[in-house]
């Protein structure tokens, strides 16, 4: 796709979208942000220029944490992790697919990946979300939930691979918006990823791992268990990758000189 038709769907998103998530109000800031304003306008006169010059978006893999016989974080009435990993990362993945963005899911049902290979089941699983990202130009965004013996902690954490600048933006984006919009008080940082979160240490690609929420927290566990609190979450990391986007769309401008004044 290119940059015109990317950002066709990218402005039509901004009304579609606002309506789809009327219960999410404070989101209109983000959509009505200048920068999209000036993206469009942007394009409009890049493609008055003919630069011929195109960046095609990177392909989204959208990674919903465990599966199968690997269940992640149990809360106490028994909610399984994977089962509210699945059900955001799917909302995530329509959003994006939906509004022109390549993307694909590293599992789609109640399954564990696998590489093939004669490794655990544990690493063969992660080898084979890894996989996936091996020679892509790709953004890779897991999707997990936290648990803590104090039932107290809540709020997201993100973390970045190190593998990857561009990793450790996108993070901060998200937290920034998720703070800004959803969770006011959510004071964590993001966190540098190192071996202990296997895909996040092997992806080379820009990769970040949402824990949306901690299970052991009642009020929390509630919330995530709702298709409306799950749609914020999405919309929350779906409104970072756009800036996030616009940002290395002008960094890729300015670089091969398409930046017009
Ligand atoms: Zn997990």
């Amino acid at each position: 796709m290119n940059i015109r038709s990317h950002n066709g769907l990218f402005f039509e998103f901004t009304a579609h979208f606002l309506a789809l998530a009327a219960v999410f109000a404070a989101l209109t800031v983000i959509f009505s942000a200048p920068s999209i304003g000036q993206t469009r306008d942007r394009t409009a006169r890049l493609a008055d220029s003919e630069a011929g010059a195109v960046r095609t978006p990177p392909l989204v893999i959208v990674d919903p944490g465990h599966g199968g016989a690997d269940g992640g974080a149990v809360a106490p009435d028994g909610t399984c992790e994977k089962d509210i990993n699945l059900a955001t990362a799917e909302t995530l993945s329509a959003l994006f697919t939906s509004y022109g963005y390549e993307c694909v899911m590293t599992r789609e049902d109640d399954t564990m990946p696998s590489d093939g290979s004669s490794a655990s089941k544990k690493l063969s699983d992660l080898r084979a979300r890894v996989k996936m990202t091996d020679g892509r130009d790709c953004v890779f965004i897991s999707v997990h939930q936290n648990k803590f013996p104090q039932a107290e902690c809540s709020g997201t954490q993100v973390y970045y691979s190190g593998n990857d600048a561009r990793s450790a933006r996108l993070a901060e984006k998200i937290r920034s918006v998720c703070a800004g919009y959803l969770q006011p008080g959510n004071v964590r940082q993001t966190k540098r990823a190192g071996s202990e979160i296997y895909v996040l240490d092997r992806c080379r690609c820009p990769a970040v791992l949402v824990e949306c929420g901690f299970l052991s927290n009642p009020a929390e566990l509630e919330k995530l268990k709702t298709e409306e609190y799950r749609k914020k979450l999405a919309a929350v990391i779906f409104a970072s990758f756009t800036e996030y986007e616009a940002e290395e769309e002008e960094k890729y401008e300015e670089q091969n000189g398409l930046r017009l004044q």
